[in-house]
């Protein structure tokens, strides 16, 4: 898509107002590499990755949300091919 073509939009994201691309909007899990990493364990921070954590963290702080589009730690969880399964 074409810059010139982008829409944007504002909504309330955990209750707090966010600008998003309108035709990436809730779509992050759909692209995130994490999602699919044996390594990611969002349900418990302690087990889960240090990176995903430090993301976590950032995305808090700042209340922004960052999908993972490369990793060299990533490794493939079959187990984990439908996140929203
Ligand atoms: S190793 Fe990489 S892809 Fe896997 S959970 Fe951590 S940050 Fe995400």
């Amino acid at each position: 898509m074409a810059p010139s073509e982008q829409v944007f939009e504002n909504y309330k994201h955990h209750g707090v107002s966010v600008w998003v691309r309108t035709d990436l909007r809730g779509q992050h899990r759909e692209y995130c590499l994490c999602y699919h990493c044996e390594y990611f364990h969002p349900e418990d921070r302690e087990r889960n990755c240090r990176i995903a954590n430090a993301l976590f963290a950032m995305d808090q702080l700042c209340e922004i949300t960052t999908p993972v589009w490369e990793c060299q730690s990533f490794v493939l969880s079959l187990g984990k091919e439908n996140p929203d399964g």
